[in-house]
């Protein structure tokens, strides 16, 4: 049997477990997918003892993401990033860390339709899944905006993503009304009714994807189906990392469509 898993701190809640378990199951493949929750300052022991166990892969998450860079092999995208939220134990030699939430977000978009090269997108947000939203986009050829609360981060960000300006939340103003993209990666709406976009920025020719997945429908894309943008809930970011962790690990096509009603099952429940 192949073992795949999670580490995180905590990883209680986590719907990683029934995606991936859903996926073996629908695929009849001979594999399990276990949650383990090292104590903090035991991450380089975590990944090594993994490795010894023969364990095949395992996804990252906090807050480990960037610890684990160090100990790691880490593919271009995951190195500039600075984050690995996949681990394939597998690889030909060292074992090798992927970012599989930027690809989750570009295979996001695809699936609805939405072609990005040459569009302006809006980042809010400089933290971890901003980092790999702005690259994302800007990999798929955007130019792309990113507003933080944190002017600094912002701007930092900004520095290191080809074809990205970085400001403070004031800048969505200006920057929206040119925009054809807007991506939520900051907390904001997680278990709350707040955003962290004000109603009327937002336009008909929008595509709002916000990472937050809890609740599915944040007020975000609630303003944003009611100014007639089209909207992309942090459910399928969630399926596609999940996806493409699936398929790098396996080689053989995920089956999405199985993986995605486990996925919302869980989270709706
Ligand atoms: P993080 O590294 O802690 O970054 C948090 C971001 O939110 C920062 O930009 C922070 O701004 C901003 N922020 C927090 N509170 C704010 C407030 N009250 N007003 C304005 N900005 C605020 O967290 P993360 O890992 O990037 O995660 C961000 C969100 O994305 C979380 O809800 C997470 O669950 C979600 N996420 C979803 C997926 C998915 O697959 N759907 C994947 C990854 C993350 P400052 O820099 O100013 O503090």
């Amino acid at each position: 049997m192949d073992v795949y898993g999670l580490v995180g701190n905590p990883v209680g809640h986590s719907v990683s477990p029934p995606m991936h378990e859903a996926a073996y199951a629908e695929l009849e493949l001979d594999a399990s997918y276990v949650a383990f929750e090292p104590a903090v300052e035991e991450v380089a022991d975590a990944l090594e003892g993994a490795e010894t166990l023969g364990i095949a892969g395992l996804n990252v998450t906090i807050p480990f993401k960037q610890d684990v860079l160090e100990y790691l092999e880490a593919d271009p995208l995951a190195e500039r990033i600075g984050a690995v939220n996949t681990i394939d134990f597998r690889a030909d030699g060292e074992p090798v860390g992927y970012n599989t939430d930027a690809i989750g977000i570009t295979r996001s978009f695809e699936h609805h339709g939405v072609e990005l090269d040459g569009r302006k997108a809006v980042v809010v947000g400089a933290g971890g899944a901003g980092r790999a939203a702005a690259f994302a986009l800007s990999d798929a050829g955007c130019e792309v905006h990113i507003a933080n609360r944190t002017v600094d981060k912002a701007i930092d960000l900004a520095s290191q993503v080809p074809h990205a300006s970085g400001g403070s939340l004031e800048t969505l103003d200006s920057q929206l009304a040119e925009a054809s993209v807007l991506l939520n990666a900051t907390s904001v709406g997680m278990k709350s009714d707040e955003t962290p976009v004000s109603g009327e920025l937002l336009h008909g020719e929008l595509t709002v994807l916000d990472a937050v997945y809890a609740p599915l429908e944040t007020r975000l894309l609630r303003d944003a189906r009611e100014a007639g943008a089209d909207t992309v809930d942090g459910a399928w970011m969630l399926l596609f990392q999940g996806v493409e962790a699936f398929e790098l690990w396996t080689g053989r096509d995920a089956p999405v469509d199985a993986m995605n009603r486990v996925l919302r099952e869980e989270l709706t429940h």
